[in-house]
């Protein structure tokens, strides 16, 4: 019990004795003034069992006790039914109405309450030692309490029934025939077993109970025989045994039965002989003792010296019994101590071995966990994966069954961990991990193969289902991620393989998954593909291209082109766009999408992206030496580039080293560069301190929005050809690039529409006040040869 809850007991066992003693103190005080002591007593009796009800019944409210909470809910609606029967007395008292029965009726309810209550504990007690001497020592305690009660209270009773009419005679006969039973009840209880409830507890309330019988007896007593009045020294007995129980209650702390076994321990202090053992085995003795006094008292017997000696030799021998009885049971006490010890040393080895091996148990669960989990987001990994496909395709060998793996990569993770950190990366992984294990569902397996590569293994599936999962995979992963307030937005490629039409082996159903995947990302990301043979050539072809492009540079086999793009206001070349331009001898022209892709991957981007950076702009310096003025060159950025600690003084070093005036420089930057909006924005400003233009190229094609971008400190803004394709027959392409063009405006932002092919679509655009286009509707990139001949033919077309 908490510090808190002993102060509380300690406050309440204080007012109690201090109710108690008011009470006493209005009874000796106040006896003649016959108002006072109504009031007061009335109050006094009535604030009691209330004050107990509330106790009780929030002892119902605690979960936490098991079937024992109907005992306190009993309790607590007879300690009301009782207050509300001694309302009900108290007023025909104090108004001295026509005697009624309703306040009997009510203390009727109080008193079979009670004794359900008592029942339903001793229901729930198990180990009821029901032993022959224990029934008899209740036979004994009962007969002396019926005798007494017979011969003071049911005897007058009946012997009156004629005088006091038949009503009277049941209703003043019930209540000592109640109580008994009650009387019963709580022998049998405390005969049985005290460890349903706290021990305090338990004596609490035994205490109480026996208050109120021995009050109520005593009152019918004093009725029956007309010598009852009120602030009788009874009188306070009654709220004094109720708040027994509210108290009792206090002491049924949150702890007791929780734990499984209370503790049932009695604590014997040397020389406390009064315990509660010894109290069960004298309670006959005491008995017997009481109805001797009484008989006594009584005057039944005539006093002589052989009734002396009869009676002084019977005590010797109660008393020579009970001294027997203590001995026994200190001996027995003993003998029980040893055994629990015992018990205790057993369980407490018993223990340590279980545990132990739990520990072991867990450890081993730990080991197999870790070998074949991934720690990040929990699920299997390769290893398992592997062994698990292995398993299956036995199994779907035998029942001629079809398997499918699934090789999922998140596009440009990559970007996302280098540029918003390995945190939010991870968080991200973990997210996308539970998508697709909620996707997938069992009995289908998800692992994750390592970096942002996940495994998918379906049993017993065919092409169509796994094609529409892989679909319903993309639709879901392409919905945005909240991370850290962040949005995030993630496409994905997957790779199919089937069992057993693209491998009946592992490796080659993992390997071909992979390929295919890879395939995906070639067609441009965010889809899925299936394997087919013509793809094992092609991871071959890929290979060989990276190697190509490593001695590209060297074996000179690189060019920029230059696209011109036109102001639609005067129909001018301002500016170009430079393009690079790979022509192997082995491969012959291999387009940017193509090799642009795979030099990202392999981060030989910086080498070729730093070469087309100073070869463009050793051509514009070239260019403004011929007379070629008030075009800018626009180069393109990969992220990777871009987001190098140097970038910036390798792009001013360049400037220097060549001294072109940084005006006649645009740099392109795509959208999943500025993700980390604090680096964009820091690495943006020093470019165009150094004075060079920024664009955002393929604009709407990627993650961010028009909001997203008003933050940084931009220049020009290219929408994407997706957008321009079919704009005159598209309405939301229409509707989407309006939007944009007028948005823009209020940027204060010079907007470029890239891959105009058409007149129709320039047509638009003129309309919609689109900037500057792009496409091969003015010119296909030339070479730089072709440069200045275009610019010359356009510059006479637009005067
Ligand atoms: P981009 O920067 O959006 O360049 C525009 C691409 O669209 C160019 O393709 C261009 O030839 C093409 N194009 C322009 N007008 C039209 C048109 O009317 N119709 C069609 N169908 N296509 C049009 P290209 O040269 O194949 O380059 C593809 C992508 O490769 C570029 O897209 C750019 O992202 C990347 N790239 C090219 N050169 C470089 C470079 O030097 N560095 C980096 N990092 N990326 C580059
Ligand atoms: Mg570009
Ligand atoms: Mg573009």
């Amino acid at each position: 019990m908490s510090n808190s809850t002993t102060k509380n007991n300690k406050l309440f066992i204080y007012f109690i004795a201090f109710y108690i003693l008011s009470y006493y103190t209005l009874i000796i005080f106040f006896k003649s003034y016959d108002a006072i002591l109504l009031i007061g007593g009335t109050i006094l009796q009535i604030v009691a069992p209330l004050v107990a009800g509330v106790m009780l019944i929030k002892q119902f409210y605690r979960k936490s006790i098991g079937s024992i909470r109907y005992f306190w809910l009993l309790s607590s609606l007879a300690s009301f039914s009782y207050a509300i029967g001694m309302a009900i007395f108290r007023y025909n008292f104090a108004y001295s109405v026509q005697y009624t029965s309703l306040s009997d009726l009510f203390w009727y309810v109080a008193i079979f309450l009670f004794l359900i209550a008592l029942i339903s504990v001793m229901a729930i007690t198990k180990n009821t030692s029901k032993t022959i001497q224990y029934i008899f020592d209740i036979i004994i305690v009962m007969v002396v309490f019926v005798s007494i009660t017979w011969y003071y209270v049911i005897e007058p009773i009946i012997s009156s029934a004629l005088e006091i009419g038949l009503m009277y005679t049941i209703v003043y006969a019930s209540y000592p025939i109640g109580i008994l039973m009650v009387l019963f009840a709580l022998l049998s209880l405390f005969y049985s077993s005290e460890n349903v409830l706290p021990k305090k507890t338990f004596i609490l309330i035994i205490l109480g109970f026996f208050l109120l019988l021995v009050s109520n007896l005593y009152y019918l007593y004093l009725t029956i025989n007309n010598l009852y009045e009120q602030g009788s020294f009874i009188d306070p007995l009654w709220p004094f045994a109720m708040l027994l129980f509210g108290l009792a209650s206090l002491y049924n702390h949150e702890d007791f039965k929780v734990k499984g076994k209370p503790n049932i321990r009695i604590v014997r202090k040397s020389g406390e002989i009064f315990d509660f053992l010894t109290l069960k085995l004298i309670l006959p003795y005491l008995c017997v003792l009481t109805i001797f006094t009484f008989m006594i008292f009584q005057g039944v017997l005539e006093i002589n010296s052989i009734v002396i000696g009869s009676i002084a030799s019977t005590l010797l021998i109660i008393v020579r019994q009970i001294l027997t009885l203590i001995q026994n049971s200190e001996l027995l006490y003993e003998t029980k101590e040893l055994n629990r010890e015992l018990e205790m040393k057993v369980q407490h080895r018993t223990k340590e071995l279980f545990e132990k091996n739990q520990q072991l148990e867990e450890s081993m669960e730990k080991v197999g966990y870790i070998a074949y989990h991934d720690s990040l987001t929990g699920l299997t990994n390769r290893r398992y994966f592997e062994k698990v496909v292995k398993n299956e395709i036995e199994a779907a060998k035998r029942v001629n069954s079809k398997l499918a793996i699934m090789f999922i990569d998140l596009d440009r993770f990559k970007f996302i961990n280098d540029t918003l950190g390995h945190h939010i990366g991870d968080l991200l992984l973990i997210s996308v991990a539970n998508k697709l294990k909620s996707i997938v569902g069992e009995p289908n397996v998800v692992s994750r193969q390592g970096g942002d590569e996940f495994m998918i293994l379906l049993k017993n599936t065919t092409q169509e289902e796994t094609e529409q999962l892989a679909e319903d995979i993309i639709q879901e992963l392409q919905s945005p991620i909240l991370i850290n307030g962040n949005e995030l937005f993630i496409t994905s490629s997957i790779g199919i393989s089937l069992y057993p039409e693209h491998g009946i082996l592992v490796d080659s159903l993992i390997k071909r998954a992979d390929t295919s995947m890879y395939s995906a990302k070639e067609q441009g990301k965010n889809r899925y593909q299936t394997f087919n043979v013509k793809m094992d050539d092609h991871v071959t072809m890929k290979v060989n291209l990276e190697n190509g492009l490593r001695k590209a540079i060297e074996m000179n086999e690189l060019s920029v082109v230059y696209q011109p793009k036109l102001e639609l206001g005067t129909g001018k070349v301002v500016g170009l766009e430079a393009l690079l331009r790979w022509r192997n001898s082995h491969f012959g022209n291999v387009s940017p999408s193509t090799f642009i892709p795979i030099a990202e991957d392999t981060g030989l981007i910086t080498k070729l992206g730093d070469w087309v950076l100073r070869e463009a702009c050793l051509q514009i310096k070239r260019w403004i030496n011929e007379g070629i003025q008030d075009i800018k060159v626009s180069v393109n950025v990969s992220t990777i580039q871009f987001m190098q600690k140097d970038f910036i003084e390798k792009v001013s070093s360049i400037l220097k080293e060549i001294s072109l005036d940084p005006e006649y420089l645009e740099l392109e930057i795509t959208e999943s560069s500025t993700l980390d909006m604090d680096i964009a924005i820091h690495k943006l400003k020093r470019l165009k301190q150094l004075g060079i233009m920024i664009s955002i190229d393929d604009f709407g094609s990627g993650y961010s929005s028009l909001s997203h971008i008003k933050n940084l400190p931009i220049d020009i803004l290219k929408i994407d050809k997706s957008f321009i394709d079919d704009i005159e027959n598209d309405k939301s392409n229409a509707a989407i690039v309006s939007t944009i063009l007028s948005l823009a405006r209020n940027l204060d932002l010079v907007v470029i529409a890239e891959g105009v092919e058409n007149e129709r679509q320039y047509q638009f655009l003129q309309e919609k006040g689109c900037d500057q286009i792009q496409g091969y509707f003015i010119s296909k990139p030339l070479s730089v040869d072709g440069v200045r001949p275009f610019i010359e033919s356009m510059y006479q077309q637009s005067i």
